[in-house]
């Protein structure tokens, strides 16, 4: 089935609204990393060359395609997907690309990117941020320890790489750390104590000043993967901002629907799912279309062993999966 690069709307945490998704990179997967509660299926290729992946004629067709059905709802664009998307060679052009036509339409819509960094930390490319108004950049570990056991980062990545590189990018409140505090089972893979204290230790040393703090809301690639409790949350919030760090405590997802009606097609739906699981929950209040419509289209796509069920915490999600 043909996949699209533009997929939503997407309720999202850290806008408490709606979101399109701009993936750049797959399928299949590429990301320096493979953290243990990605929700990507599959494993996926642990990459850090930069290349030439998705064309950018594509991206901002699909762009353009979505934004005329979803119409002007979304409070951000996000540029993250199945993988980094800073692997790929045209991410400069294409971020302008989608500068200039939120701008054609009028739309207020913020630029956000999500990425681990490593992809230009590596080679030292500073990381142009002219038309983005946030980079979120995922950093959940303060020890080597943690960072291989949280990340499984690709071979020879060094996490005092990413804490220079921030340091020397120096780009202030735009650049914003996310933190996923995640179990194995009972056991804190990265919150214990002691690594609470590393984490913020590397923060200071990065000069970082906001981060996302957050628990995983979706099931996680690796079983046994578990968010941390609330409680916890809530204290490494406490002590980030005793530390002079602004905290954004990811707690609740929007419980309201989107502000229009959007009708998916199967590789619309598909293609969001690859992306990210879902509830038929939020799917209905995302599409606000019937859920028996709903259904016909996701019975169709597992029919086809392209969607499959997942029950995680109680929840039955779909995820998409590549045939
Ligand atoms: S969660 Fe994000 S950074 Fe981690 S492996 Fe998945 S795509 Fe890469």
């Amino acid at each position: 089935m043909e996949v699209k690069h533009a997929v939503g709307p997407y309720p999202s945490r850290r806008a408490n609204g709606y979101i399109t998704i701009v993936d750049l990179v797959g399928p299949p997967k590429a990301c320096p990393y493979n953290c243990v509660y990605c929700p990507i299926k599959g494993v996926g290729a642990k990459a850090i060359s930069i290349k030439r992946l998705v064309n950018p004629d594509k991206v901002l067709k699909d762009f353009e395609q979505l934004m005329d059905n979803v119409g002007g709802g979304v409070r951000a664009v996000l540029i993250n997907g199945m993988g980094d998307p800073l692997l790929n060679e045209f991410f400069p052009e294409i971020v302008n690309s989608l500068a200039k036509t939120l701008k054609i339409r009028k739309l207020d819509a913020e630029l956000w990117i999500k990425t681990t960094l490593q992809t230009y930390a590596v080679v030292n490319k500073r990381l142009n941020l002219t038309n983005i108004d946030r980079a979120y950049v995922v950093f959940d570990a303060g020890s080597s320890e943690d960072y291989a056991a949280v990340n499984e980062p690709h071979h020879g990545l060094k996490l005092s790489t990413l804490i220079n590189y921030l340091k020397n990018l120096n780009e202030g409140e735009r650049v914003i750390a996310e933190l996923s505090l995640v179990s194995s089972g009972e056991l804190p893979l990265n919150w214990s104590q002691e690594s609470l204290e590393l984490i913020a230790i590397s923060y200071s040393k990065a000069g970082v000043r906001k981060a996302v703090v957050k628990a995983i809301d979706r099931p996680p690639r690796l079983n046994g993967i578990r968010p941390a409790p609330e409680a916890v949350l809530r204290r490494v919030a406490e002590s980030l901002t005793e530390q002079g760090i602004e905290p954004l405590l990811l707690l609740e997802k929007p419980q309201f629907h989107y502000s229009e009606v959007v009708v998916p097609s199967t590789t619309d739906l598909y293609s969001l799912l690859l992306r990210k699981p879902m509830t038929i929950t939020e799917l209905r209040r995302s599409f606000r279309i019937p859920y028996s419509d709903l259904w016909r289209a996701i019975e169709s796509l597992m029919n086809r062993g392209i969607v499959e069920e997942v029950v995680w915490r109680g929840k039955v999600f779909y995820r998409g999966i590549t045939s």
